[in-house]
């Protein structure tokens, strides 16, 4: 968890913005990941020297990365991914980015590819927009398949060369909706995405706004997981598309609600396809972005202390623990000084995917597995690794009828930052 700035002697990527590969450390990611995890345990959080973008640099490859979300990725999941505009909250984000679509179009007319279409959430509402000709694509078959039951045209695959469907149309617009941050080799995303757009196409990217993490502060370092490694502000964003020969037509933030109680910053812009001339004297410096994320990292780094604290107080007399969650904030926790001297007896977590992996010495079961087997017993204090759903997860614990102590992160859901809707927008009231 340091955080000093340092100066990087061998970066593994160039900065995705400007293609610089000059960058200081602003922080030192670790991780303890899963065994066979295809992504890397630790990164250093670059910010770049000449445009002030923000980026994870670990040793990887898009691979690597691609490998992980065929394998390891939740997404295809479509009853609890997001994007299926189920939920009300849900259909609003997405009525909101069909017409923010809708204004930057000049026709109706216009085909439009959404990039990662889960069950056509979006698709519908761009239809619902007046759009006649619009199109999914998704690596689950699942997914497609729900499209074509709402009346679109789908197709089963990604963008990267490896798994592009064979004779995909262009499109004059096509949606990448939260994808961009998780892109490892960000020049090789942009050649994929011209080779979908008809002539002068546009592309509609959003994503996470690094700029106001800090304003969201639900988990500490959440944002710094081994899937976002792309920190994007609107000036970033402008750059990225410039620096492809994309040119910016309208670039905002906005505050979408991804949980019946969470807010969360994005970014988002309307790029037009101008041939793929690079404007390299465009490059604007984004000046507030790396000190936004300092206060970011200074926050988290204050808030994972206080958690290493009170867990280290109540692990005083404990040998062995239950570690209640497999996912990114249980990986940052297995890295806390407090949890290296604890034998993890076992993983619990909802996730079929993680079902039988091993994840700091301890096989990862499901939630029923745990009172059934000789593993645990009442004694073992379980550790809630979630800031989010805790009360939830404590809940489905007595209601399994266990009765093995919990253990809370903090000393009260207060020191979490802005833990619900009303005091994230209190918050940021207090603050500006
Ligand atoms: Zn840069």
């Amino acid at each position: 968890m340091h955080s000093a700035a340092t100066l990087s002697p061998q970066p593994h990527r160039a900065c995705g913005a400007c293609g610089a590969t000059g960058y200081t450390v602003s922080h030192h990611q670790r991780f303890i990941v899963p065994d066979g995890y295809p992504l890397a345990s630790e990164y250093n959080v670059a910010v770049c020297r000449r445009c002030g973008f923000v980026y994870a640099d670990p040793a990887a490859t898009q691979r690597d990365y691609d490998r992980f979300y065929c394998e390891w990725s939740k997404y295809d999941d479509s009853a609890t991914a997001t994007g299926s505009g189920i939920s009300p909250y849900d259909a609003a984000r997405l009525s909101t980015t069909a017409s923010d679509i809708a204004r930057a179009l000049p026709s109706r007319a216009a085909s439009i590819l959404d990039a990662g279409c889960a069950t056509g959430g979006l698709l519908t509402a761009l239809r619902d927009q007046g759009f006649t000709a619009v199109a999914g694509l998704d690596p689950s078959p699942r997914s497609a398949a729900a499209c074509r039951e709402r009346g679109f045209e789908a197709y089963v695959g990604s963008i990267s060369a490896a798994s592009a469907p064979a004779h995909l149309p262009k499109f004059d617009c096509v949606v990448f909706s939260h994808v961009l941050e998780h892109i490892y080799d960000i020049p090789a995303f942009f050649t994929a995405a011209r080779r979908l757009l008809a002539p002068g196409g546009y592309l509609y990217l959003e994503t996470p706004d690094a700029s106001r993490y800090d304003d969201y502060l639900y988990a500490p370092f959440q944002e710094f997981n081994t899937e976002h490694i792309n920190h994007f502000s609107a000036r970033a964003l402008e750059n990225t598309g410039r620096r492809f020969g994309f040119q910016p037509t309208v670039v905002q933030q906005k505050t979408i609600q991804t949980a019946e109680d969470t807010l969360y910053p994005a970014v988002f812009g309307l790029f037009r396809d101008n041939g793929g001339r690079a404007d390299e004297h465009m490059v604007v410096c984004d000046q507030e972005l790396p000190s936004r994320i300092a206060a970011y990292i200074r926050h988290s780094t204050e808030q994972m202390e206080r958690i290493n604290h009170h867990l280290a107080n109540q692990l005083a007399n404990t040998r062995r623990v239950v570690l209640w969650g497999a996912g990114q904030f249980a990986m940052k926790l297995l890295a806390l000084p407090c949890l290296a001297q604890v034998e993890v007896r076992a993983v619990v977590d909802n996730n079929p995917i993680l079902r039988g992996k091993m994840l700091a010495g301890a096989h990862i079961i499901g939630p029923e597995e745990l009172g059934q087997q000789e593993i645990a017993d009442a004694s073992m204090p379980v550790i809630i690794a979630t800031l989010l759903h805790n009360n939830e997860i404590g809940t489905q614990i007595r209601r399994l009828g266990l009765r093995n102590p919990v253990l809370s992160l903090l000393q009260n859901s207060h020191e979490v930052a802005h833990s619900t809707v009303d005091s994230a927008v209190d918050s940021e009231g207090r603050r500006s």
